[in-house]
């Protein structure tokens, strides 16, 4: 493993603040949003459908752009971080690794994320590369950034349709976290578990499991994945128990 590129929202950055200020905006209890979000996560839907139902033929895009003329736009700061990104991140460098943030945000979320002064090399959002996930093209821009073949690149997300399937099948290799509404709901998914390398409860499991990678000599000799996903898991129906692949020392 050469290169780490983290998703974002709920694998770095709490999302609270983001659904509150949609909430806010559209004049509704914070709660309101949250529990649609949540009915659309587990149909395994887009989570701003949420905001399509309170306000239906909404666009999403264009509705945030009023936010920001209204200069109420994104907000982002330490505050969000979950607590083990700036020792993961560091401990991950320390391991030699190139080190990416790389997700679905807006130009304005990556200045602020920039801000934050990550232990990152690079830091760069959906909307500043004009693609977002889970577009393939997405990942063929992380492959121009990794400075690492695909197989040697790890991307690491809480969303299955949008970080790991379409991860794995551009030939990266693919991290899950159980952390945030999918990410807890999909986690114990089949197609998840069969589809992730790694399947992790904090970000701080992530350099164990890399340096035993490397001992084991498996980064350059992986065999593809078991399913190659383009789309939402195949059965929306409640998440079985968990099993997450051996490779997955701390879940
Ligand atoms: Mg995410």
């Amino acid at each position: 493993m050469e290169t780490i590129v983290f998703d974002i929202g709920e694998t770095l950055v709490r999302d609270d603040r983001l659904w509150a200020a949609w909430a806010d905006w559209l004049g509704v209890p914070p709660h309101t949003v949250s529990a649609l979000v949540g009915a659309a996560v587990t149909q395994g839907r887009d989570s701003a459908d949420a905001l399509r139902v309170l306000r239906p033929g909404m666009d999403v895009t264009e509705a945030y752009g009023a936010r920001v003329a209204a200069g109420r736009g994104d907000h982002l700061g330490e505050r969000d971080l979950y607590p083990d990104v700036r020792p993961a991140l560091a401990e991950l460098r320390a391991l030699g690794l190139r080190v990416i943030v790389a997700g679905n945000r807006s130009a304005r979320a990556g200045e602020l994320l920039r801000a934050l002064d990550l232990p990152a090399d690079l830091v760069v959002t959906s909307e500043e590369w004009g693609v977002a996930k889970p577009d393939h093209a997405f990942f063929e821009r992380v492959l121009d950034v990794a400075g690492a073949p695909a197989h040697a690149t790890l991307y690491v997300g809480d969303h299955p349709a949008d970080d790991l399937f379409p991860a794995r099948s551009c030939g990266l290799r693919a991290a899950h976290i159980r952390r945030g509404p999918y990410g807890h709901w999909w986690a114990d998914h089949p197609d998840v578990t069969r589809t992730a390398d790694w399947c992790v409860d904090a970000l701080t499991d992530l350099p164990a499991l890399i340096a035993a990678d490397r001992t084991a000599g498996q980064g350059d000799d992986r065999t593809g994945p078991d399913a190659v996903h383009d789309g939402t898991p195949a059965d929306t129906a409640d998440p079985p128990a968990h099993n997450c692949p051996p490779l997955a020392g701390s879940r």
